[in-house]
């Protein structure tokens, strides 16, 4: 590689839309039609442009406070010193690089993309080549939208859920824990039970379900006993953050499990920011859990890799938590994805495209691999046009 240095790096707020209204979930009002991606891009001396979103530096910055971190982490620095690579493979962050990546894991993306492109290979050989021939992906778009359509209340999930099948979809996770705030417990789970056995039965045998409580059952064992014991004929993948994460409690969903010969996963991580925090340590050590899910743009890939050197040998499956990182999220997910031996399925919003290039071909519910350099996309310029008026761009 020559020394190209990174002369310009913009970052612009992109609403990305959902094909639907989202309902609630467990604890949270309506997700909505849209969330805001802050796209970061930098461009180094040949034209070639790394890309990666900074929303989780933006939930507490402000454009000004961002566009100061871009400089002093970004600005003028050459593109090989942004990673480590031993034999074509990253073996970790580049000189005086790891204090930016620390709490920004979605700047590694960037890195991995930019370098990528630079180099002209894809940021999946950079990851240490591809496992999989494709990435497995699933509807994540599946909230509490008996809420948005309450004359027609479970059936709207399942025709929901339905319309994914057509879709070409071939996994699909169901929002329950409506006990949790918006329903008295009882009724909650009730109301739960037939949104999984209507989608059940309007998807066939052949989807996997996945099922996601955002720890509504918390406080609520014999609720949840009850809850198990009826959808486990409908045959659920696996079962995620169904109370807050402890040891006991975990001990105890294992043992429902058991007692209703469920072979479901149990799942969780998401909330973790600094992972592996201690309990989830605990819960690895003490096989408690099945997969764990910080997120894939929040930690990024020099986090996962981390991630999964301490997951070796424990069994625990690599489950990326990617809602809330639209258009975006899905491309940086399919590289890992591609790359991560343990990696189950993508958690995918089914955000409308606007201003990146074609995502790669879906077959028969999984993505196929890029093929191009970096990510393996683009900013598609005519599509960005319209958000370029709330550009904000930086120079050297
Ligand atoms: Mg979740």
């Amino acid at each position: 590689m020559s020394s190209e240095i990174i002369e310009s790096v913009f970052l612009t707020p992109i609403p990305s839309s959902y094909r639907k209204e989202l309902g609630k979930n467990a604890y949270i009002d309506n997700i909505g039609m849209q969330r805001l991606e802050w796209v970061v891009c930098a461009r180094s001396s040949s034209g070639a442009e790394g890309i990666s979103i900074a929303n989780r530096l933006m939930r507490e910055g402000t454009v000004e406070s961002t566009l100061a971190y871009l400089k002093s982490a970004l600005l003028g620095r050459e593109v090989e010193q942004l990673l480590e690579i031993s034999e074509g493979v990253v073996t970790g962050a580049g000189p005086g690089m790891d204090r930016w990546y620390r709490r920004n894991g979605w700047m590694t993306i960037l890195a991995f993309d930019l370098v990528g492109k630079v180099q002209g290979v894809s940021a999946i050989d950079l990851l240490g080549g591809p496992k999989h021939d494709s990435v497995p992906a699933y509807d994540t778009t599946l909230y509490f939208q008996d809420f948005l359509n309450p004359s027609r209340g479970a059936q709207q999930v399942a025709d929901e859920a339905y319309q994914a099948l057509t879709d070409g979809w071939r996994a699909v996770k169901l929002k329950i824990g409506r006990g949790g705030r918006w329903m008295l417990p009882e009724a909650g789970m009730e109301r739960d039970i037939d949104v999984v056995l209507g989608v059940r039965e309007a998807v066939g045998s052949d989807v996997k379900i996945y099922v996601d409580a955002n720890f509504g059952y918390d406080n609520q064992f014999d609720l949840l006993d009850r809850f198990i014991k009826e959808v486990t004929p409908a045959d659920i993948f696996w079962f995620e953050e169904m109370i807050t994460h402890s040891v006991d409690g975990y001990k105890q969903m294992r043992e429902i499990l058991a007692k209703y010969g469920s072979g479901a996963l149990l799942t969780c991580g998401e909330v973790d920011r600094d992972p592996i925090s201690e309990i989830f340590q605990d819960l690895i050590d003490g096989g408690l859990i099945d997969g764990y899910q910080p997120d894939i743009v929040g930690h990024g890939y020099l986090g996962w890799m981390d991630i999964e050197r301490q997951l070796a040998g424990t069994g625990v499956r690599t489950i990326p938590h990617n809602f809330g990182n639209g258009s975006f999220g899905t491309y940086a997910s399919i590289i890992w994805g591609a790359a991560s031996e343990t990696y189950v399925s993508l958690e995918d919003e089914r955000a409308i495209p606007c201003y990146l290039t074609a995502l790669p071909e879906f077959i028969k519910g999984a993505y196929t691999l890029p093929t191009g350099p970096g990510l393996g996309v683009d900013i598609d310029y005519s599509g960005y046009a319209p958000h370029s008026k709330h550009e904000n761009r930086i120079t050297v």
